[in-house]
């Protein structure tokens, strides 16, 4: 996946490409890469070609873009990797990454496009194909609400979501163990049927989806009796879901294979996990930097002091403020905010220094202060507001 080119650069358009753009600049440069349009250098132009595929398939998916976005070509770091990565085990793996090309079968809905400057030839080959041949199952979307700690440090959770399922009985094929479909007579297992009209314009043929067989091509003829001939079960599996350390807001995972069934054994849906994370009592968050006030006395302000600051983390960090700080103040403590889901960084801690003005004094701090007071109104004060003012 690494060297790839940005798929924006590919398609020659800006990052803030509408859709209508997108589509445009697709058009054009897969017309002018189709390998048919260049009999010359056929293997340049249909890797070029595969190229503007790959990258309009991710950009014209708006949840797939947010991810290429959010994550960059290469996916969310050490999230990939498939068997091989942390979540393997599991049966799928976070990241975007498109299907690609896969041949001139398997462009799913872009075949309105194609039919449309092939002159419907090849949609119409697609269509067919789409239909009989294995399709990849849907997608699912679901929301996550977890906390700001959770979101700090990463957590695993757990799901419960509703899904087709493959049907066990009859893996899938919705006819009963033992037997399997038969061709469809009607169509004759192409799944559509011919027709021909007779128009002012002179004879017109039509092709239609068969009714018999519903596209599929075969007929089921002892349907399964778990799922019955559906080849796929309503389930409720409960899945584990890794959120990464330093999660935002709005983003999102993915989980490959989670989504629903496929038919005529195509891949499996994607599972979209995007998280929600409640609000803090205390903490806020702006990019990967953590914010928040810290309330200090009046002493603590004049006199400088040594405070104690609670990390997201639930760690204390000491930290020492000057002499006349100021209410208002910021202080920086590096490296303990969020980290990057997709660099090394790590963003930094930023507290504001609220001064409390103290409401309740006992008769020796109020002597005290009233002492203080005369000293100081001596002189007059240095700023307009000033600590007495
Ligand atoms: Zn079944
Ligand atoms: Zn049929």
């Amino acid at each position: 996946m690494a060297g790839k080119r940005d798929y924006y650069e590919v398609l020659g358009v800006s990052k803030n490409a509408t859709d209508e753009e997108l589509k445009k600049a697709y058009r054009k440069l897969a017309k002018k890469y189709h390998p048919d349009a260049n009999p010359d250098n056929k293997a340049e132009a249909e890797a070029k070609f595969k190229e503007v595929n790959e990258a309009y398939e991710t950009l014209s998916d708006s949840q797939k873009r947010r991810m290429y976005d959010q994550f960059g070509p290469d996916g969310p770091q050490g999230f990939g990797g498939g068997a091989g990565g942390p979540f393997g085990g599991q049966g799928g793996y976070y990241s975007y990454t498109s299907s690609g090309f896969d041949g001139f079968g398997d462009f799913g809905d872009l075949g309105d496009i194609f039919s449309s400057f092939f002159g419907g030839g090849f949609g119409g080959k697609n269509s067919s194909r789409k239909q009989n041949g294995p399709r990849k199952g849907a997608d699912l979307n679901v929301h996550i609400d977890v906390t700001f700690e959770q979101a700090f440090l990463g957590v695993e959770k757990e799901i419960t979501i509703t899904r087709d399922d493959e049907c066990t009985n009859c893996h899938g094929t919705g006819a009963k163990p033992g037997t399997s479909p038969v061709k469809c007579k009607v169509c004759n297992g192409t799944g559509q049927v011919k027709q021909v009209q007779n128009t002012i314009l002179g004879q017109m043929q039509t092709t239609r989806t068969c009714s018999e067989c519903h596209g599929t091509g075969e007929v089921i003829q002892e349907p399964c009796e778990i799922c019955h001939g559906r080849g796929k079960v309503r389930k409720q599996p409960k899945i584990k879901i890794k959120i990464p350390a330093g999660i935002d807001d709005g983003q999102t995972v993915v989980l490959r294979g989670e989504g629903e069934a496929g038919e005529k054994g195509g891949a499996k849906g994607d599972l979209y996990i995007t998280v929600k994370i409640k609000k803090h009592s205390i903490y806020t968050r702006k990019g990967n930097n953590v914010l928040c006030e810290i309330p200090i006395t009046i002493t603590q302000a004049t006199l400088g002091a040594e405070l104690e600051i609670p990390m997201v983390d639930g760690s204390k960090e000491k930290y020492k403020i000057p002499e006349g700080t100021q209410t208002g103040a910021k202080f920086t403590i590096r490296n303990k905010g969020f980290k990057s889901i997709n660099s090394s960084s790590i963003g930094e801690f930023i507290f504001t220094v609220i001064v409390q003005t103290p409401k309740r004094l006992t008769k020796e701090q109020r002597d005290l202060l009233v002492q203080l007071a005369k000293t100081m109104n001596e002189q007059p004060p240095v700023k307009k507001r000033g600590l007495f003012g």
